[in-house]
């Protein structure tokens, strides 16, 4: 269920197909990953950041999902790092401290990729349009973190993300210039979603109904956007520096958000109540 909310296509890119095809193979996918998390979650590492082309700025998707992540790592009492852009990193200050720029992968016992470009065939890194991504990217940390063979999550909406390589063949089917652009970049487990950031929402949610904890707790999503905007992120939609994500207005996403919780909650009373 929660797999279907996160999937629910409001921006109309062509997740949707992808996701009923995926969903088909794989029906666990989201209780898979979140078991993956809930097994692995002492040392995260949390890779986030989507440069936009032609300015390379990156977007507002995928840093408040990395926070949600976060957040969730540390209720469960584990740790986790972000590994992301500079200008990103400064604007989560007043949400998060513990950063990486280098970060030792071996040290970890979990990777997770959120809206972060994965490699295409070619070599190269593509926005959604096509273009190229000149920025370093750092997608190069989830291909040590398998090499090494410490478990990984992909998390992305457009098949050119870290992680949508394990769905290659249905980006190229389903997704605009998916040969140009789809990622090779292959996760253990992917979660796909109609924006990366629910995605990481709907893990941490997963992870609450299997834990019986509302692991999502009080997250604040526009007040994060809002820092992320006047620090100079920018919709990757728009591609202006709006409190917006994806060019979906944040009351959307907070009614994502709402119906996460609201699923959540009742769930933990359902438990709750069959233990008494
Ligand atoms: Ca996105």
């Amino acid at each position: 269920m929660i797999a279907h909310l996160i999937n629910t296509d409001v921006g109309g890119r062509g997740i949707l197909r992808l996701y009923l095809d995926y969903r088909r193979e794989n029906f666990n996918f989201l209780h898979n990953s979140a078991t993956m998390l809930l097994n692995n979650f002492k040392r995260v590492l949390i890779v986030t950041g989507f440069p936009i082309p032609p300015a390379d700025i990156p977007e507002t998707d995928g840093p408040p999902g990395a926070l949600a992540v976060a957040l969730a790592v540390e209720k469960l009492g584990g740790r986790a790092d972000i590994l992301t852009y500079p200008e990103i990193r400064g604007a989560l200050t007043e949400f998060w401290d513990s950063f990486v720029e280098r970060p030792r992968i071996s040290e970890y016992s979990l990777v997770i990729a959120i809206e972060t470009p994965g490699k295409s065939s070619d070599g190269m890194h593509y926005s959604m349009s096509g273009l190229e991504i000149k920025r370093e990217a750092l997608d190069g940390v989830v291909l040590e973190a398998r090499r090494r063979g410490i478990p990984t999550i992909g998390i992305g909406d457009g098949g050119n993300e870290a992680g949508m390589g394990k769905v290659r063949e249905l980006v190229v089917r389903y997704i605009p210039q998916g040969e140009k652009i789809a990622s090779v970049v292959e996760t253990d487990e992917l979660i796909t979603s109609a924006v990366s950031n629910w995605g990481a929402y709907g893990l941490v949610a997963e992870a609450s109904m299997l834990t019986g904890e509302n692991l999502l707790g009080d997250f604040d999503e526009v007040g994060i956007v809002k820092a992320l905007a006047e620090a100079g992120i920018i919709d990757g939609v728009t591609k202006r520096a709006d409190v917006s994500v994806d060019g979906i207005d944040m009351e959307v996403h907070s009614m994502i958000m709402k119906f996460l919780k609201a699923i959540v909650e009742q769930r933990v009373k359902d438990k709750l109540k069959l233990e008494l």
